[in-house]
């Protein structure tokens, strides 16, 4: 009979098979069962990882996780056995497990697409342990002969990966019995190859020892040592760091043992005379991987208003789920999130704080680490696995009762969350787009909040509409923050017409009068300035004047962007890359231009203009490298630099004291975006990179957008910082065609590298799908806006659904039915249907 294990149950398995139902990182939308070896069945627990034998004949080897225990064998084929038991306990939490089951099917995926992504690397280790020839081995005579023909071969090899192996020892081999067997005879050693290996540096440190932490020990301690006066004024030093006085606990953490001895040589041989004596011991602590970290527990003093806004989130908790922190750029949100952050904490739950990607690698991180010190775990894509897993494990041992990291970090095993804050929650990375699941994390963070009735704070300058619409209908809570800390206010932000300038012939290439005589009178007052293009390269065309050749990717239907710097064409899609024709090579000739700029482009300009200004650029192309992003950041604050000109990038949740004067080249190609969303993401991006300016009292920021046309109403309503009307007006939109909040989204996309096949897929799933729910809820097919990537041809499916009329589970598990269909006909092979759930 089958039977559902809670967790940590474990089985009494002397006389029935024991069979486990695993969940494996692949795409199929079904678990797996698996014997459970005699034996082996005391140990295992649902959450906790196993090894299986995989495929065909075995020649795969995965990592899977146990999702059920029974003991009902498969009836559709013979269950294997598991290899190999990888945890004493769950990695895995029951709310993990559910998590995972409820994205699968809300994000039209399979559970193994959801466990692939949501364990780092290093916890799948099937993709990286490795298997080598033991130089050592002894005994030949031990092995079989297949063995013996394999380690020959073995020994000529580097070290291999399981999969490798495999292939050497051919099909129909079990790799893992294989592996345990050479194993077992010492022939070969398993090891886990790390790309990155994270060594902690350790810091030396010195504490008072344990039998003087008592007041009176500590008495009688001084006492003694009055006859000893260099020792003992190297223990009033070390008081004078370590107030144990008042609370003993302090000395636990000790001091950094060059503190004490910095000055003089004479108290390092005390020193080392109270150590020998006892009185001293030293220890060692790894340090925290950012530098200030060890900065002392920093006092908040909230502000009036941001003490009332936190007042505010607090009341509305009671009665909602989720509150709105509606907060202008710069009014010291994070110093409200620290706050609430702190209360939770001291009321025993654990605390999630999410940050997009880019924002989490810089400022924020500093500020929270000298709130927060090594008890706040960093979960963050650029550090490397082993510091993944080291902060899911330091959250299941409970070292880690605080995270903060970007949307992946949803996925770690809580048991216990009391708040989750999603920091610029309108933000698009929150979205992970590929691969699946192509989940949104405030969504999921909302989720999470429910099971384990957890509050959520959203907070945004510039909130999504979904986001505002539900706090409007009082479905979320709903806190404003409109003031500047220290009296800032918000930058004048003017519109410079650039079609009126090119009249006047003021233009200078890309730049108006008005912004290069601000960009100098910024730089004479020693001044900072941002200038944004969200666009990256030198120039976005290259074209042949005679013929009007454009230079296009092979296997992408986009142009292909100039890169001056590595004199290069590129393509931003497929990654493709070309040498720069001399010449026009549809017509031979040389007049080939370039059009349109690119940050790239805007760096060299600007170098012509002011020969002496020292200026960074911050894009894609120049923060590759894992500490790129921060050292721009840190020379800009640092090293006396005038101008940085950016992508997006540099619109997030920067907060610089010097920087007065914000320039936006090309805003109207932002607006002009053919998408529903544009007129918001417009408003939220032009919005957020003007936040960057004027963020301390004091002088007032000014902001410049260059536009072609000025009149448009939501460049008026960016100039008022008008939130309010922009929602208004746009959410009425939204109502008229339908579109979210009003409706669900989901986009199906059809990719076959032949067009024809491609269509012809796209064309069928759209009937089918217009029939059974109508032609107002199906939209296309339809060729995207780039209809050909990597050589694919790509078709669009949008489906609206209305909200509360349609029941969204069911019609999802039809378009599934759907899909399947057609990707078991013969005569559309290898179509790939990808579905996107509430796509952005
Ligand atoms: P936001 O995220 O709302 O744009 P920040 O949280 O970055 O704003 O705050 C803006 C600046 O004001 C930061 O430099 C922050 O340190 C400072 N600040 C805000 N509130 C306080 C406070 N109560 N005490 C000291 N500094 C504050
Ligand atoms: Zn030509
Ligand atoms: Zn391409």
């Amino acid at each position: 009979e089958t039977a559902d294990y809670s967790l940590f149950s474990t089985l009494d398995t002397d006389e029935v098979t024991v069979f486990a139902d695993l969940i494996l990182p692949i795409p199929v939308p079904r678990l797996f069962t698996y014997r459970v070896p005699r034996g082996m069945a005391d140990l295992l627990r649902i959450g906790a990882r196993v090894i299986v034998p995989f495929g065909k004949k075995n020649s795969r080897v995965l990592t899977a996780i146990v999702a059920k225990l029974h003991n009902s064998p498969p009836t559709a084929y013979q269950a294997r056995y598991i290899s190999e038991v990888l945890d004493e306990y769950p990695l895995v939490t029951g709310y993990q497990l559910e998590l995972f089951r409820w994205m699968a099917e809300y994000y039209m995926c399979t559970i193994g697409e959801v466990m692939n992504i949501a364990l780092p690397s290093g916890l799948k280790i099937s993709s990286q342990s490795k298997v080598q020839y033991n130089p050592d081995f002894d005994y030949p005579e031990l092995l079989t002969d297949f063995e013996a023909v394999l380690l020959a071969e073995l020994k000529k090899q580097p070290a291999l990966s399981y999969d490798e192996l495999g292939r050497l020892a051919g099909e129909g081999t079990n790799v893992p019995a294989l592996i345990k067997s050479l194993v077992g005879k010492q022939a070969v050693i398993v090891f886990e190859e790390v790309k990155e290996k994270y060594i902690p540096k350790m810091v030396r440190k010195i504490r008072l020892h344990r039998n003087y932490e008592e007041r009176e020990q500590l008495l009688v301690l001084l006492q003694r040592l009055e006859k000893l006066p260099k020792q003992q004024e190297v223990v009033m030093r070390y008081l004078s760091h370590v107030p144990m006085q008042r609370s003993p606990e302090l000395n636990q953490k000790g001091l950094d043992k060059t503190i004490l001895n910095q000055d003089d040589e004479l108290s390092q041989s005390s020193l080392a005379t109270l150590v020998k004596n006892q009185v001293f011991e030293t220890f060692e602590v790894i340090q925290p991987r950012f530098a200030d970290a060890h900065v002392p527990q920093a006092e908040i003093r909230l502000t009036e208003y941001q003490q009332r806004a936190s007042d505010d989130i607090m009341a509305q908790f009671e009665s909602r789920n989720v509150v709105l922190l509606h907060g202008i750029t710069g009014s010291g949100k994070t110093e409200v999130y620290i706050n609430l952050i702190q209360q939770a904490l001291s009321g025993g739950s654990q605390v999630l704080y999410l940050l997009p990607e880019i924002a989490l690698t810089t400022q924020i991180v500093v500020r929270l680490q000298r709130v927060f010190g090594d008890k706040m775990g960093i979960y963050h894509s650029k550090f490397s696995d082993n510091e993944r897993v080291e902060v899911w494990k330091g959250v299941i041992s409970g070292r880690y009762q605080f995270v903060v990291g970007v949307r992946s970090s949803v996925f770690l095993p809580f048991d216990n969350l009391g708040l989750l804050i999603v920091d610029e929650e309108h933000e698009t990375s929150y979205k992970q787009h590929d691969p699946a699941p192509r989940y949104h994390a405030r969504d999921v963070a909302i989720m999470l909040a429910h099971w384990q009735q957890a509050k959520v704070l959203l907070g945004s300058a510039t909130p999504a509409l979904e986001t505002y619409y539900q706090a409007k209908q009082g479905r979320y809570g709903l806190v404003e923050l409109f003031n500047r800390f220290g009296n800032a206010t918000l930058p004048d932000i003017r519109l410079v017409d650039t079609k009126r300038e090119k009249q006047q012939k003021s233009m200078k290439q890309e730049f108006s009068s008005v912004l290069l005589e601000s960009l100098g009178q910024n730089m004479e007052r020693r001044e900072q300035s941002i200038l944004f293009q969200n666009r990256r390269g030198y120039s976005p065309y290259m074209q042949c004047e005679d013929c009007d050749w454009t230079a296009e990717c092979d296997n992408c239907a986009v142009s292909l962007t100039y890169h001056q710097r590595d004199a290069e064409l590129r393509c931003h899609y497929c990654g493709h890359k070309e040498q720069v024709p001399r010449t026009c090579p549809a017509c031979g000739s040389t007049k080939v231009k370039t059009i349109g700029f690119g940050t790239e482009k805007l760096e060299d300009q600007l170098q012509i203009f002011f020969p002496d200004s020292k200026i960074l650029r911050m894009d894609l192309d120049t923060t590759r490298a894992k500490n790129a992003y921060q050292q721009i950041i840190q020379e800009f604050e640092t090293g006396g630099i005038d101008i940085l000109v950016g992508t997006q990038m540099i619109t997030k949740g920067l907060d610089f004291d010097n920087v007065s004067l914000v320039g936006i080249f090309d805003a109207d190609r932002l607006i002009r975006f053919p998408d529903f969303r544009a007129t918001e993401r417009s408003f939220q991006m032009l919005t957020q990179v003007s936040g960057r300016a004027g963020r301390r009292a004091g002088r007032q920021g000014t902001v410049l957008i260059q536009t072609a046309n000025p009149q448009q109403s939501i460049l008026q309503r960016i100039i008022q910082n008008d939130y309010i009307g922009l929602y208004e007006e746009e959410i009425q939109e939204r109502q008229n065609f339908n579109y979210p909040p009003f409706s669900r989204l989901i986009k199906l996309t059809i990719r076959h590298t032949d067009k024809r096949i491609s269509q012809q897929a796209a064309d069928r799933l759209a009937a089918e799908l217009t029939d059974a729910l109508g032609s107002s809820r199906v939209l296309g097919p339809e060729e995207p806006l780039i209809e050909r990537i990597r050589n694919q041809f790509l078709y669009d499916i949008l489906i609206k659904l209305e909200r509360d009329k349609v029941n969204v589970k069911a019609v999802k598990a039809f378009i599934q039915e759907r899909i399947n269909d057609i990707l078991t006909d013969k005569g559309l092979r290898q179509v790939s249907i990808v579905a996107d759930v509430d796509c952005l």
